[in-house]
């Protein structure tokens, strides 16, 4: 595995691979590599011929008092952890090479963004759409891989290369946890035990109305009764939202008729975590995920 630290270089590679006619994978990520990371590689693994993850805390989706300095950082660890899993490039840039003095080029995905984190976090998929678009033009892969766990940004980054016409197959990956159930996140690390421990809320909550939904449940308030009462369980936790949401446009709905997620989003302290679920109904049966 070779580590990329310019723009320039991965351009170059790109433009070669291209003419190679080789197919190529993108694994956007800011580092701090867990499993639900390396799940995405493997994926991109089977697909492609060519892997290339990027590890790139991005300064653009992170808001004033968001955690940008404090995000957890180990270059090292993340080299080894990708090439453990067939990763071909790791491509880690510098913020002044992709943000260079005078920047002002931004995209600005509207409707999908008006919800749930995007809401709640001002300018954040701005950021994640204008960083993503960069990584598309700079790597030009055929396909990007993205974890279910953020729900809205895979909406967003759909509706993004649809709008734009941009040649990328957007590809979701399930959401990978814990033996007790917590997503993996990068965020984790911040958690005190006690955190930790109650953090499992989060899933708790989304199972228990993934069974009501299983019953025949299709209403927006009894499904997210049983998640807010589950959570509020938890001493520590702090709902910043719990939301049934349209799966394509992110608004809310109040019955699940076609495809719909459920979405939670709990402050432990200062670390915000999020989750979901996908409850689908379709004519007469239903799933989930
Ligand atoms: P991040 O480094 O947090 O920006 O995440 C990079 C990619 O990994 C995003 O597409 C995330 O959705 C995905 N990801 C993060 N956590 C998980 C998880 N627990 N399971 C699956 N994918 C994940």
């Amino acid at each position: 595995m070779k580590t990329i630290e310019t723009v320039g270089e991965m351009t170059e590679l790109a433009k070669a691979w291209r003419k190679e006619g080789k197919q190529v994978g993108l694994v956007p990520t800011m580092g701090y590599l867990h499993q639900g990371h390396l799940s995405l590689a493997k994926a991109a693994k089977l697909d492609c011929d060519i892997v290339v993850m990027s590890i790139f805390v991005n300064p653009t989706q992170f808001g004033p008092n968001e955690d940008y300095e404090a995000y957890p950082r180990d270059l090292s660890h993340d080299q080894a952890l990708a090439e453990s899993v067939g990763v071909d490039y790791l491509f880690a840039p510098q913020p002044n090479d992709m943000y260079p003095k005078g920047y002002s080029t931004f995209v600005n995905v509207e409707g999908v963004t008006d919800h749930l984190c995007g809401a709640k976090r001002p300018g954040h998929f701005r950021g994640v759409a204008t960083v993503v678009s960069k990584l598309f033009h700079i790597v030009q892969p055929e396909k990007a891989y993205f974890g279910q766990k953020d729900g809205q940004q895979v909406a967003v980054l759909r509706r993004m290369v649809r709008d734009l016409n941009m040649p990328v197959e957007i590809i979701a990956r399930p959401i990978v946890r814990e033996g007790d159930g917590v997503a993996l996140s990068s965020r984790n690390v911040y958690l005190t035990d006690q955190q930790r421990q109650q953090a499992v809320v989060l899933s708790q909550g989304l199972a228990q109305a993934r069974e009501l939904f299983i019953q025949g449940e299709r209403d927006s308030e009894a499904l997210k009764k049983v998640v807010t009462d589950v959570i509020g369980s938890a001493s520590l936790a702090k709902i910043d939202y719990v939301e049934l949401v349209d799966g394509d446009t992110m608004a809310s709905i109040d019955r699940i008729t076609g495809k719909a997620m459920l979405a939670v989003a709990v402050y432990f302290g200062n670390t915000r975590l999020i989750d979901n679920l996908i409850l689908e109904v379709e004519s007469e049966s239903c799933f989930c995920s």
